[in-house]
């Protein structure tokens, strides 16, 4: 039989390309910023890619769209769905991965690991631990924005290893708690309880109209001095400006982002943010295991593959 043709429009792990190759015939980085696929393709595969409607509109055999990952904020879902057009996304896969890297944020605010690695290594420093500071997160209470597959998988983690309290926040968490509720954790219904109570606070929304600048200055302003704010979600949930603000003016310890607002991100735009005292950035890289993008392409490829046999 045929294998069906897929086109694989981004620059994906050889080993998940190898194993979309077994179920189709492939079109590697087929031209994606040029129009080929658009006139041809019936099924592509993106990961960090705009799918607009009039990507759609001129591309009218196309049936579905498999995109590694969660976040959809970069393809017109609405237009999809208007021009029949399904969207297999991978929720769940990479949770632990971007939670791993939740924690590893959290760990490198708190012990300023990436100051310490510079100061020594980059200035020879030698350092002696009496001259430095850190923050110990056992037991700390850890409030949880956003409470899908990576907000819980974060809440096992924290809740797990380090016994930390967690408060949840999530308007549409459904009333069925997931296999983290043995854990310690209340509910609440308003943000700013969990900004107030707690001594890290992590970011696990979409990036939607209603979460944009969801954390700005008014938000920051009703955090504890000392605590940490993570985000491994999306650029411009936190607004970057009202946090640069912040974390100079020291209302909070410090501020764990994998996610900026211009991605890449780059020195020129970032400089003042990435030397604000206790920020440590890293350049959207949550999900960047190697098991987990081989788990999540070959996910979205075999979504893929369902849809166009069943
Ligand atoms: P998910 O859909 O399982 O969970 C999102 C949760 O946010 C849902 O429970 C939803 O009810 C909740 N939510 C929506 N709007 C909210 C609001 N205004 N206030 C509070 N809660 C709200 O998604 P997920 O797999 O947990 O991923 C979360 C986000 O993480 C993704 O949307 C994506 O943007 C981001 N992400 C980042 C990386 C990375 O590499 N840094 C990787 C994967 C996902």
């Amino acid at each position: 039989e045929k294998k069906p043709k897929l086109y694989i429009l981004s620059d994906f792990h050889p080993e998940a390309v190898k194993y979309a190759q077994s179920l189709f015939d492939c079109v590697l980085y087929g031209d994606p910023k040029g129009e080929a696929w658009r006139t041809q393709a019936t099924a592509i595969l993106i990961k960090d890619y705009y799918i607009t409607d009039q990507d759609l509109k001129a591309a009218p055999q196309l049936r579905v769209i498999g995109k590694q990952g969660v976040g959809l904020e970069k393809v017109d879902v609405d237009a999809c769905k208007k021009r029949g057009v399904q969207v297999c996304n991978t929720p769940g896969i990479n949770a632990g991965a971007v939670a791993e890297m939740t924690l590893c944020l959290a760990f490198s605010v708190a012990r300023a690991v990436p100051e310490l690695v510079l100061r020594q290594r980059v200035d020879g420093e030698t350092i002696r631990k009496e001259t430095i500071h850190g923050a110990l997160l056992t037991g700390k209470t850890v409030g949880i924005i956003g409470m899908g597959n990576i907000g819980q998988a974060v809440a096992r983690m924290f809740a797990g290893g380090l016994q930390t309290p967690i408060i949840a926040y999530d308007p549409y968490f459904p009333k069925e708690l997931g296999p983290w509720e043995h854990i310690q954790h209340r509910r609440v219904h308003k943000l700013d309880e969990l900004l107030e109570s707690s001594d890290i606070v992590t970011v696990h929304v979409p990036l939607t109209p209603s979460t944009q600048d969801m954390i700005s200055y008014p938000q920051l302003q009703k955090m504890k001095q000392t605590a940490i704010l993570l985000n491994t979600a999306r650029g411009g949930i936190v607004n970057e400006d009202d946090l640069i603000q912040a974390l100079e003016e020291k209302l909070i310890y410090g501020a764990g982002f994998d996610c900026h607002v211009q991605e890449p991100p780059t020195k020129q735009k970032y400089e003042r943010l990435w030397s604000c005292p206790g920020f440590v950035g890293t350049p959207h890289i949550a999900a960047a295991t190697d098991e987990t993008q081989i788990a999540t392409i070959n996910a979205a490829t075999d979504g893929v593959f369902k849809f166009l046999k069943g």
